[in-house]
Protein backbone atom coordinates (compact mmCIF):
# COMPACT_ATOMS: atom_id res chain seq x y z
CA UNK A 1 0.00 0.00 0.00
CA UNK A 2 3.31 2.14 1.26
CA UNK A 3 4.70 1.60 -2.00
CA UNK A 4 1.75 2.40 -4.14
CA UNK A 5 1.37 5.64 -2.26
CA UNK A 6 5.51 6.63 -2.81
CA UNK A 7 4.57 5.51 -6.68
CA UNK A 8 1.74 8.03 -7.40
CA UNK A 9 3.27 10.47 -5.60
CA UNK A 10 6.29 10.31 -7.63
CA UNK A 11 3.95 10.42 -10.39
CA UNK A 12 2.01 13.39 -9.17
CA UNK A 13 5.52 15.50 -8.65
CA UNK A 14 6.63 14.59 -12.38
CA UNK A 15 3.61 15.70 -13.23
CA UNK A 16 3.67 19.18 -11.58
CA UNK A 17 7.22 19.90 -12.16
CA UNK A 18 6.86 19.09 -16.11
CA UNK A 19 5.42 22.34 -16.92
CA UNK A 20 8.38 24.40 -14.81
CA UNK A 21 10.88 22.19 -16.83
CA UNK A 22 9.31 23.14 -20.08
CA UNK A 23 9.32 26.74 -19.39
CA UNK A 24 13.33 26.50 -18.24
CA UNK A 25 14.49 24.62 -21.12
CA UNK A 26 12.45 27.57 -23.32
CA UNK A 27 13.55 30.32 -21.38
CA UNK A 28 17.64 29.06 -21.35
CA UNK A 29 17.00 28.52 -24.93
CA UNK A 30 15.41 31.93 -25.72
CA UNK A 31 18.05 33.86 -23.32
CA UNK A 32 21.24 32.37 -25.44
CA UNK A 33 19.65 32.38 -29.15
CA UNK A 34 19.36 36.33 -30.23
CA UNK A 35 17.53 35.07 -33.26
CA UNK A 36 14.57 33.90 -31.26
CA UNK A 37 13.42 37.69 -30.42
CA UNK A 38 12.26 35.87 -26.83
CA UNK A 39 12.65 38.63 -24.72
CA UNK A 40 13.16 41.59 -26.80
CA UNK A 41 12.37 41.88 -30.59
CA UNK A 42 15.52 40.88 -32.24
CA UNK A 43 16.54 41.70 -36.44
CA UNK A 44 18.50 38.83 -37.75
CA UNK A 45 17.56 38.99 -41.64
CA UNK A 46 16.00 40.73 -44.22
CA UNK A 47 12.87 38.53 -44.32
CA UNK A 48 11.71 37.75 -48.13
CA UNK A 49 14.35 39.42 -49.40
CA UNK A 50 14.84 38.98 -53.24
CA UNK A 51 17.46 41.58 -54.16
CA UNK A 52 21.26 40.20 -53.91
CA UNK A 53 22.18 42.30 -50.97
CA UNK A 54 24.11 40.81 -47.90
CA UNK A 55 25.05 42.60 -44.56
CA UNK A 56 28.55 41.76 -43.03
CA UNK A 57 28.82 42.85 -39.01
CA UNK A 58 31.89 42.97 -37.62
CA UNK A 59 32.23 42.77 -33.33
CA UNK A 60 34.25 43.92 -30.44
CA UNK A 61 36.31 46.36 -32.24
CA UNK A 62 37.63 48.88 -32.99
CA UNK A 63 41.29 47.31 -33.05
CA UNK A 64 43.95 47.38 -35.04
CA UNK A 65 42.81 44.71 -37.43
CA UNK A 66 40.17 46.97 -38.16
CA UNK A 67 42.25 49.21 -40.62
CA UNK A 68 43.03 46.00 -42.39
CA UNK A 69 39.24 45.57 -42.52
CA UNK A 70 38.36 48.97 -43.79
CA UNK A 71 41.34 48.52 -46.65
CA UNK A 72 39.55 45.43 -48.14
CA UNK A 73 36.16 47.07 -47.49
CA UNK A 74 37.38 49.95 -49.96
CA UNK A 75 38.73 47.44 -52.44
CA UNK A 76 35.64 45.92 -53.35
CA UNK A 77 33.73 48.89 -52.73
CA UNK A 78 32.05 46.89 -50.11
CA UNK A 79 29.84 48.72 -47.28
CA UNK A 80 29.54 46.82 -43.82
CA UNK A 81 28.31 47.51 -39.93
CA UNK A 82 30.85 47.71 -36.81
CA UNK A 83 29.77 47.07 -33.52
CA UNK A 84 31.84 48.56 -31.51
CA UNK A 85 32.85 48.15 -27.73
CA UNK A 86 33.12 51.43 -25.68
CA UNK A 87 36.32 50.25 -23.73
CA UNK A 88 37.87 49.73 -27.64
CA UNK A 89 37.10 53.17 -28.99
CA UNK A 90 38.71 54.24 -26.11
CA UNK A 91 41.77 52.70 -26.67
CA UNK A 92 41.76 53.19 -31.09
CA UNK A 93 39.60 56.66 -31.43
CA UNK A 94 40.92 57.19 -34.60
CA UNK A 95 40.52 54.03 -36.34
CA UNK A 96 36.59 54.55 -34.75
CA UNK A 97 36.72 57.68 -37.08
CA UNK A 98 38.25 56.48 -40.10
CA UNK A 99 35.59 53.84 -40.54
CA UNK A 100 32.72 56.82 -40.02
CA UNK A 101 34.80 58.63 -42.62
CA UNK A 102 34.38 55.60 -44.98
CA UNK A 103 30.88 56.02 -44.93
CA UNK A 104 30.72 52.18 -42.45
CA UNK A 105 27.47 51.84 -40.13
CA UNK A 106 29.17 52.10 -36.35
CA UNK A 107 26.88 50.54 -33.87
CA UNK A 108 26.68 50.03 -30.32
CA UNK A 109 28.16 46.47 -28.07
CA UNK A 110 28.19 48.22 -24.77
CA UNK A 111 31.40 49.59 -22.98
CA UNK A 112 32.43 46.53 -20.60
CA UNK A 113 31.28 43.61 -23.04
CA UNK A 114 30.30 41.58 -19.87
CA UNK A 115 29.77 37.87 -19.67
CA UNK A 116 27.87 39.03 -16.70
CA UNK A 117 25.94 41.70 -18.45
CA UNK A 118 22.62 39.35 -17.93
CA UNK A 119 22.80 39.73 -14.18
CA UNK A 120 23.18 43.69 -14.44
CA UNK A 121 20.58 45.72 -12.49
CA UNK A 122 19.08 47.79 -15.26
CA UNK A 123 20.39 50.89 -14.66
CA UNK A 124 23.89 49.44 -14.64
CA UNK A 125 23.24 47.56 -18.25
CA UNK A 126 21.35 51.35 -19.29
CA UNK A 127 24.50 53.56 -18.06
CA UNK A 128 27.01 50.60 -20.13
CA UNK A 129 25.09 51.00 -23.39
CA UNK A 130 24.82 55.26 -22.70
CA UNK A 131 28.50 55.41 -21.81
CA UNK A 132 29.43 53.66 -25.71
CA UNK A 133 27.15 55.95 -27.15
CA UNK A 134 28.32 59.11 -26.12
CA UNK A 135 32.06 57.72 -27.62
CA UNK A 136 30.53 57.68 -31.00
CA UNK A 137 28.39 60.96 -30.93
CA UNK A 138 31.82 62.39 -29.80
CA UNK A 139 33.39 60.79 -33.06
CA UNK A 140 29.83 60.95 -35.23
CA UNK A 141 27.78 63.72 -34.00
CA UNK A 142 24.99 61.20 -34.04
CA UNK A 143 23.25 58.99 -31.63
CA UNK A 144 23.06 55.07 -32.72
CA UNK A 145 20.50 53.29 -32.85
CA UNK A 146 21.69 50.18 -33.46
CA UNK A 147 22.94 47.60 -30.84
CA UNK A 148 24.24 44.14 -30.53
CA UNK A 149 24.10 42.26 -27.31
CA UNK A 150 27.35 40.79 -26.36
CA UNK A 151 27.83 36.97 -27.14
CA UNK A 152 24.27 36.87 -28.54
CA UNK A 153 23.20 37.04 -25.41
CA UNK A 154 19.35 38.98 -23.92
CA UNK A 155 17.86 38.70 -20.53
CA UNK A 156 14.45 40.03 -19.01
CA UNK A 157 16.80 42.90 -18.08
CA UNK A 158 18.93 43.67 -20.98
CA UNK A 159 15.25 43.68 -23.22
CA UNK A 160 13.73 46.26 -20.41
CA UNK A 161 17.49 48.42 -20.24
CA UNK A 162 16.96 48.40 -24.35
CA UNK A 163 13.73 49.80 -24.09
CA UNK A 164 14.77 52.65 -22.03
CA UNK A 165 17.79 52.92 -24.24
CA UNK A 166 15.55 52.82 -27.49
CA UNK A 167 18.11 50.46 -29.87
CA UNK A 168 17.44 48.25 -32.37
CA UNK A 169 18.48 44.89 -31.74
CA UNK A 170 20.16 43.35 -34.42
CA UNK A 171 21.50 40.10 -34.33
CA UNK A 172 22.49 37.63 -37.39
CA UNK A 173 21.48 34.52 -39.47
CA UNK A 174 25.48 33.54 -40.65
CA UNK A 175 27.74 32.77 -37.59
CA UNK A 176 30.85 32.48 -38.67
CA UNK A 177 32.38 30.98 -35.54
CA UNK A 178 35.57 32.85 -36.35
CA UNK A 179 35.48 33.88 -32.48
CA UNK A 180 35.94 30.08 -31.97
CA UNK A 181 37.28 28.03 -34.54
CA UNK A 182 41.09 28.86 -35.78
CA UNK A 183 40.41 27.45 -39.07
CA UNK A 184 39.99 29.33 -42.33
CA UNK A 185 38.84 26.63 -44.39
CA UNK A 186 35.92 25.97 -41.99
CA UNK A 187 35.31 29.81 -40.94
CA UNK A 188 34.74 30.37 -44.89
CA UNK A 189 32.26 27.22 -46.23
CA UNK A 190 30.15 27.93 -43.17
CA UNK A 191 29.73 31.70 -44.34
CA UNK A 192 29.57 30.29 -48.03
CA UNK A 193 26.71 28.10 -46.47
CA UNK A 194 24.57 31.27 -45.60
CA UNK A 195 24.71 33.36 -48.13
CA UNK A 196 21.13 34.09 -49.78
CA UNK A 197 19.36 37.66 -50.73
CA UNK A 198 19.07 39.48 -47.39
CA UNK A 199 21.78 37.91 -44.89
CA UNK A 200 23.51 39.40 -42.17
CA UNK A 201 26.81 37.48 -41.49
CA UNK A 202 28.49 38.11 -38.11
CA UNK A 203 32.69 38.49 -37.93
CA UNK A 204 34.93 39.79 -35.75
CA UNK A 205 37.90 42.71 -36.55
CA UNK A 206 40.26 40.94 -34.11
CA UNK A 207 42.33 38.51 -35.71
CA UNK A 208 44.00 38.17 -39.08
CA UNK A 209 42.16 34.96 -39.71
CA UNK A 210 39.07 36.69 -40.22
CA UNK A 211 40.76 39.30 -42.41
CA UNK A 212 41.94 36.51 -44.45
CA UNK A 213 38.50 35.07 -44.70
CA UNK A 214 37.14 38.45 -45.29
CA UNK A 215 39.17 38.61 -48.66
CA UNK A 216 37.84 35.50 -49.34
CA UNK A 217 34.06 36.00 -48.74
CA UNK A 218 34.28 39.53 -50.72
CA UNK A 219 35.66 37.97 -53.61
CA UNK A 220 33.36 35.17 -53.83
CA UNK A 221 30.15 37.66 -53.72
CA UNK A 222 31.91 39.52 -56.65
CA UNK A 223 31.87 36.58 -58.40
CA UNK A 224 27.98 35.80 -57.14
CA UNK A 225 26.99 39.06 -57.86
CA UNK A 226 25.92 40.27 -54.22
CA UNK A 227 26.36 43.63 -52.88
CA UNK A 228 27.68 43.98 -49.56
CA UNK A 229 25.67 47.34 -47.73
CA UNK A 230 25.44 48.12 -44.09
CA UNK A 231 22.59 46.47 -41.70
CA UNK A 232 20.37 49.92 -42.02
CA UNK A 233 20.58 49.64 -45.62
CA UNK A 234 19.16 45.96 -46.18
CA UNK A 235 16.71 46.72 -43.26
CA UNK A 236 15.54 49.71 -44.28
CA UNK A 237 16.00 51.48 -40.35
CA UNK A 238 17.62 54.53 -39.18
CA UNK A 239 21.21 53.71 -38.07
CA UNK A 240 21.39 57.29 -35.86
CA UNK A 241 18.91 59.42 -33.91
CA UNK A 242 18.24 62.72 -36.78
ZN1 LIG B 1 31.11 40.75 -28.89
Amino acid sequence: MLAVLAASSVVSWFWLLLPCFIWLVIAVAGSGLVQSGYHIKTLYKKKGATVKEIAITFDDGPTPETEKVLELLSRYNAKATFFCIGSQIEKYPEVLQKTLNEGHTVGNHTYSHSTKLSLFPVNKTVEDITLTDSFIIKYSNKKPLLFRPPFGVTSPRIAKALRLTGHYVIGWNVRSLDAVTEDETKIFNRIKRGIAPGSIILLHDTSQKTVNVLEQLLLLLQQQGYKAVTVDALLDIPAYEK
